[in-house]
């Protein structure tokens, strides 16, 4: 770790909530704008999006998707034809009223999501089970007007991919379903780092519009559950309402049947909240803008900087390498690019130069070894693959210390208490007593897991006959 480090972030211990702001900031991931709920994504975080961006995106291709782009506005009528879409988006949508001085015959909504706009194409595009199964993706901004917003979290305007598709039948979407949960799964766990539990919202909490919502959930340092992205079965509900019919192979008209699914720069809030510390953020190397940064030791003295620029070029082709030549102190630049969650450092001095060696630290466990040159190559391929696992590693053994099963109410609120984190215990399948759950505990049902263990026979709640077991957690 860097010498001389000082404390400039609030201590995640002390008050997380502060921790996190604190690291947004100092890290200069965002800005906070002029309107309530918006934020500026400054270089540094907007490198950290496109990396997130193009890993998706080739993800998203690779699977048969194409990307297109919809307009923002919805007129108001368009937005009523789906009844339970628009009663669930209602309240967080805005309005655009007026075009210059001139009021609007008809109210334009900016997209809070993009299912109208794509069910108004695909009805004039689908005629054909040959024009079917269609793989559409758009990465855009959508709006919700949020009550409540934190950067990255949750933001009144935020970045996302929604991918929209229409299928033959209902096999194929829920097919598609699972493959686009899938392929959130593997971004979190193995881009990213974030250990993922997979499975089905509760009717309570899934989509509005949707048939079900299948979705990754993880958990943060401080005990609270993120939904991370959801993939939505859509029926064939969309399809009735718009009109979306093609021929089958017999001649005959069918309703295609559809999916949803997206995730959103609120993945950058997960990656802070599972791997930062008191020296702020943890890059996992597979994302980050960086994955090694040079630091000239004594750079006045004759042969350094060129050493120096040398070595950055020559491992360009094994790592992402930044260089600080500033003539900032060292001890600045150490803090500077921890504080940035930099995965490796290198050091270099006259000395290190005379003895043909280098300094590696690791941002993960602050760790310094000393490489000799023509080592460095394999050294730093291998330390930040370790990197990469020890990040997941720590993150599925906080999951594990942090899950608790509880087999009464008691049990709950005391676990709950006392451990946060993820609570299993078995559910009737009542939404009353989920909302008893939220009402007495503030735990939501995060998700009823893929992976099911019967735990006992009786609901946590109401001591009924139980269906299923479900992960319960306080969340963002
Ligand atoms: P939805 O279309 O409602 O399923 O939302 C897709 C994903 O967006 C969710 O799984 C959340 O992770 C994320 N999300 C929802 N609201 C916000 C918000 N206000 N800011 C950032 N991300 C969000």
């Amino acid at each position: 770790m860097g010498k001389g480090f000082v404390q400039e972030v609030t201590a995640m211990e002390d008050d997380f909530a502060q921790w996190y702001t604190d690291v947004v900031k100092k890290a200069d991931l965002v800005d906070y704008s002029s309107v309530r709920g918006s934020m500026i994504i400054r270089p540094y975080g907007y490198a950290i999006w496109e990396n997130i961006k193009n890993e998706l995106d080739h993800r998203i291709k690779e699977t048969g998707h194409e990307n297109v782009y919809m307009p923002l506005f919805i007129p108001e009528s368009m937005l009523q034809r789906e009844k339970d879409h628009i009663e669930g988006f209602a309240p967080e949508v805005a309005w655009v009223t007026h075009g210059g001085d001139e009021e609007l015959t008809e109210r334009l909504c900016v997209r809070p999501t993009s299912e109208i706009l794509f069910c108004e194409h695909y009805k004039n595009i689908i005629h054909s089970y040959r024009d079917l199964p269609k793989l559409y993706n758009q990465w855009a901004n959508v709006v919700r007007w949020e009550k409540t917003t934190r950067p990255f979290l949750r933001t009144l305007e935020f970045l996302w991919q929604e991918g929209h598709t229409c299928h033959v039948d209902a096999e194929d979407a829920k097919e598609e379903t699972t493959r686009m949960l899938n392929v959130y799964a593997d971004l979190c766990e193995n881009i990213l780092a974030i250990p993922v539990l997979k499975g089905q919202k509760t009717e309570k909490e899934k989509f509005a519009g949707a048939d079900f919502t299948y979705t990754i959930e993880s958990l943060m340092h401080d005990g609270k559950a993120l939904q991370s992205g959801t993939s939505h079965y859509l029926g064939d509900g969309f399809a009735r309402a718009f009109g979306i019919q093609y021929s089958d192979q017999n001649g005959e008209q069918q309703f295609v049947h559809q999916t949803s699914w997206g995730l959103t720069t609120r993945i950058i809030g997960a990656m802070i909240m599972v791997h930062g510390d008191n020296r702020g953020l943890v890059i996992p190397p597979k994302i980050a803008p960086t994955q090694l940064m040079i630091v000239p030791i004594a750079q006045h003295k004759e042969g350094v900087l060129d050493f120096a620029y040398d070595l950055k070029e020559k491992l360009s082709s094994i790592a992402r390498v930044g260089i600080d030549a500033s003539d900032k102190k060292p001890g600045w630049k150490f803090n500077e690019y921890e504080m940035k969650g930099i995965p490796l450092r290198l050091e270099v001095g006259p000395k290190d130069i005379e003895k043909e060696q280098v300094v590696l630290v690791r941002r993960d466990t602050g760790e310094k070894v000393f490489i000799p040159l023509n080592e460095l190559d394999t050294t730093i391929t291998k330390l930040l693959a370790e990197i990469q696992n020890n990040l997941y590693r720590k993150a599925v053994k906080l999951r594990e210390k942090r899950t608790s099963v509880a087999l009464s109410f008691e049990e709950f609120e005391d676990k709950l208490e006392n451990h946060g984190g993820f609570i299993k215990a078995m559910w009737c399948g009542e939404t009353s007593c989920e909302e008893q759950i939220k009402e007495k505990t503030s735990a939501t049902s995060r998700c009823i897991p893929f992976e099911q263990e019967s735990l006992s026979d009786q609901c946590v709640c109401c001591g009924e006959k139980a269906k299923e077991m479900v992960y319960w957690a306080k969340a963002y």
